[in-house]
C-alpha cells in the first residue's frame, strides 16, 4: 500500500504536496510519484521499450536454465509453412526491424537521441542515410538537433525529479507523455485554456499504472491555474470515480481513495480560497451522490523540508518566483493563509477527499 502522487509535470508534487509528503515519510508510510508528462516524443502510450526503461513488464533477464530450453520458447512470428525457414518475407523484415529499433532505443537510452537501426539501408523521414553524406558521424539533421535539445530539457528535468525522490524517500515513475507545448498548445491562451478534442486525458493508461502501484490513496490535481496538463489529470481523477467496482476481476472502489491537491504556486496567484473559484462546470463531471470534503494536512513542523525540496527543481525556481528567497517566502505564506482558511494550526495543505454522500 502506498500514497501515489500524480504529478503532472516534475516538480508539481514538491510544489503542492511536499509538506504532506514529509509527514508521510515521518510516518513510515510508502510514497510514490507518478510523474506523467515528463517526455517530449510520441505522445502515444507506454511502448514495450518505455516499459522496459522503466523496469517492469520484461523478460531482460531470463534465468539460465530457461535460456537454453529451447523448447519453451514461443516463436516471434507464425511460421509459415510454405516458406523455408530463412526466407525474408516483408512481415518478417518488418518484424526485425521492429525488433532492431527496440534494441537500438534500449542501447541508446541513456542518450536524448539514438540512431534508427534501418536493416533496410533506405533513409527514412528527417534523417538521410550516413552511405549517402559525405561526412562521418551522427547526421544532425535540424529533427535531429530539435529532438536532442527538447530531450536534454526534459532530462534535467527528470533529473530534478529523481533528486527530490532520494530527498523524500519516495519512488518515483516516469510515464513520458509529452508535454503540452510538444503536443501544439502554444502561448498561455491554450496552454492554460480548454484541451483540444483530439487530446483526451489518458485515462486507461493512467489506471493501469495508478492501480499497479496498489494506492491507498492517489492524490491528483484539481487543475487550479488551468494548465491544460493539470486538467488532463483532474480529467483522469473525475474518470476514475465514475467507475464502479466490476464484477468481475474487482478493481479497487476509487471513491475515498481520489484525492485532489492544489495546484502550488498557481493557488497562490490566483488567491484560491474554494472550490467554487473554479472556472464554471469544473467539476460537473463529479458522479451523483459523489462530492469533496476538504482535508487539512498540518505542516508546521515539515515545511522547511518543503522548502528544501522544492529547492531541489533549479532550473524552475527562477522562472516561478524570481529566487530561492522568494520562493520560500512563498511556501511559508500560502501554507499559514492556507492554515487560516481551515482555522487549523498555523501551516497546511489542503486536500478534497472524495466521499459518497
Ligand atoms: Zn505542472
Amino acid at each position: 500500500m502506498t500514497h501515489v502522487f500524480v504529478a503532472p509535470h516534475p516538480d508539481d508534487v514538491a510544489l503542492s504536496c511536499g509538506g504532506l509528503i514529509a509527514g508521510l515519510r515521518e510516518l513510515g508510510q510508502n510514497v510514490s510519484i507518478l510523474t506523467v508528462f515528463s517526455g517530449t516524443g510520441d505522445p502515444n502510450l507506454l511502448t514495450a521499450y518505455q516499459r522496459e526503461a522503466l523496469g517492469f513488464g520484461s523478460k531482460a533477464i531470463w534465468p539460465a536454465t530457461e535460456a537454453f530450453n529451447r523448447a519453451n520458447l514461443a516463436n516471434d512470428y507464425p511460421i509459415d509453412e510454405t516458406q523455408a525457414p530463412w526466407a525474408a518475407s516483408p512481415d518478417r523484415l518488418d518484424e526485425t526491424q521492429r525488433e532492431a529499433d527496440a534494441s537500438a532505443r534500449r542501447f541508446w537510452q541513456r542518450s536524448s537521441w539514438y540512431r534508427r537501426a534501418d536493416i533496410h539501408n533506405r533513409a527514412t523521414e528527417g534523417q538521410p542515410l550516413v552511405d549517402d553524406v559525405p561526412q562521418q558521424g551522427a547526421v544532425l539533421t535540424a529533427e535531429l538537433i530539435e529532438a536532442e535539445e527538447a530531450g536534454a530539457i526534459a532530462a534535467a528535468r527528470r533529473l530534478e525529479d529523481e533528486r527530490y525522490a532520494l530527498f523524500a524517500e519516495a519512488s518515483v515513475v516516469f510515464l513520458d507523455l509529452a508535454d503540452a507545448v510538444y503536443r501544439g498548445y502554444e502561448g498561455d491562451a491554450e496552454l492554460l485554456g480548454v484541451p483540444r478534442p483530439d487530446d483526451a486525458a489518458p485515462v486507461d493508461l493512467l489506471r493501469r499504472e495508478i492501480a499497479r502501484l496498489e494506492p491507498q490513496r492517489v492524490y491528483l490535481p484539481l487543475g487550479v491555474g488551468n494548465h491544460v496538463d493539470h486538467q488532463l489529470m483532474r480529467e483522469v481523477g473525475l474518470a476514475l470515480l465514475e467507475e464502479t467496482p466490476a464484477w468481475i476481476m474487482p478493481g479497487p472502489d476509487w471513491v475515498g481513495r481520489v484525492v485532489f491537491y492544489e495546484d502550488f504556486p498557481y493557488a497562490l496567484w490566483r488567491d484560491f480560497n474554494h472550490l467554487a473559484d473554479l472556472p464554471a462546470g469544473t467539476l460537473d463531471a463529479l458522479p451523483d451522490g459523489v462530492s469533496l470534503y476538504p482535508e487539512y494536512a498540518e505542516i508546521s513542523d515539515q515545511v522547511e523540508r518543503k522548502v528544501s525540496g522544492v529547492t531541489l527543481y533549479a532550473s524552475q525556481i527562477d522562472r516561478l518566483f524570481g529566487g530561492r528567497r522568494q520562493m520560500a517566502d512563498a511556501v511559508r505564506a500560502h501554507a499559514r493563509k492556507v492554515a487560516a482558511i481551515g482555522a487549523t494550526g498555523s501551516m497546511a495543505e489542503r486536500y478534497w477527499v472524495s466521499t459518497r454522500i
